[in-house]
């Protein structure tokens, strides 16, 4: 199991109301699933509720115009969430506290804000948390599938790595670093050591994939680049929203992507999809609302898309998509007539 670098984080059992309470007048920003889950044993109320999901930098200025003197900014929810909590901080140096309400959440660990900006996505701004507070107690009140969504964006790392070496190979992009990747590596260990724990409601599979996510803000810091992390089946869920105008949970678009892009990677594709089945992860369309005509539609639009938006180098560049590749995809996910 790696020793996690990165943020202070508090683990616990329903400690997020006694350190709620100890700091002073607070702002929430958060979203109204995470938000109903909490309120009810809260012990101060916030001074100001602010609803997340809206991150063009014009509506994020103005709810610091409107923020009150001295008080705490809490984040609790999910990457919006996060991201807006993160420019709060980042505008008037505020003091910030992160509450990830799902383990999906890596935007707690990460310092810069994604915003939405002339239709597209700009990082902006560095912010470092005075602490994340991750109580179980919350996490679990969350149905489980959801949680074990989770693992997308650590699962990603065995797609990624192999498209980052097929980009360095070509000396594309940012050269290789074994060290990083021998790190990346060892987060799919961990990820394939706690999925069984997420399914069986076991807080040591939380407290394991947060620290992989801890740590993947850490190394995408000291890097400056996610190529380990981010590869052709994030693409793919780019373009999955880019050609369906809509979106699901990022975690569980994201676990998608790496069961279609191993399989065309030719990368051992059973591993990842042995590591969502033990999470208990969903990956059937039908339960996740998806039809398998969208996932065509994207996977037909990923290299035109990879090339007009400029992404890194991968499998996803001159990538054949035929009735092959569309065989072997419906063969990934599982999909029957
Ligand atoms: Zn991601």
């Amino acid at each position: 199991m790696i020793t996690a670098r990165g943020f202070d984080v508090d683990y616990g059992r329903g400690q997020l109301a006694d350190l709620l309470g100890e700091l002073g007048p607070w702002v929430a920003v958060t979203q109204p699933e995470p938000w109903e889950r909490i309120r009810t044993g809260l012990p101060t109320e916030p001074s100001q509720v602010l609803w997340s999901g809206d991150l063009r930098p014009s509506h994020l200025d103005g709810l610091v115009d409107g923020l009150p003197a001295d008080a705490t900014v809490v984040g609790i929810g999910g990457g919006s969430a996060m991201d807006t909590a993160k420019w709060l901080h980042h505008r008037t140096g505020r003091t910030l506290v992160q509450v990830p309400s799902l383990p999906s959440v890596d935007a707690c660990f990460t310092r810069m804000t994604a915003l939405r900006d002339a239709g597209g996505v700009r990082y902006e701004g560095d912010s470092v948390p005075e602490v994340v507070i991750v109580d179980f107690d919350l996490i679990w009140s969350a149905p489980r599938e959801l949680v074990a969504g989770g693992i997308g964006d650590v699962l990603s790392c065995h797609t990624g790595l192999h498209d980052w070496a097929l980009g360095a190979a070509v000396g594309r992009d940012a050269p290789w670093d074994e060290t990083s990747a021998e790190r990346a590596r060892e987060y799919l260990d961990d990820l394939e050591e706690l999925a069984p724990l997420l399914a069986a409601g076991d807080d040591r599979g939380v407290q394991m994939l947060m620290e992989c996510h801890r740590d993947i803000g850490w190394l995408c810091h000291e890097l400056g680049h996610a190529r380990f992390e981010e590869g052709s089946e994030h693409f793919w869920a780019y373009a999955f929203e880019h050609v369906t105008g809509r979106t699901i949970m990022h975690g569980e678009l994201v676990t998608l992507g790496v069961l279609v892009m191993s399989t065309l990677q030719g990368n051992d594709p059973d591993r990842p999809r042995r590591i969502a089945d033990a999470a208990g992860a969903r990956t059937d369309l039908g339960e996740l609302g998806v039809a398998w005509s969208e996932v065509e539609a994207a996977l037909v639009r990923l290299p035109s898309f990879v090339e007009e938006q400029g992404l890194w180098y991968s499998v996803a560049n001159g990538l054949e998509v035929g009735p092959a590749q569309l065989e072997a995809a419906r063969t990934a996910l599982r999909v029957v007539d």
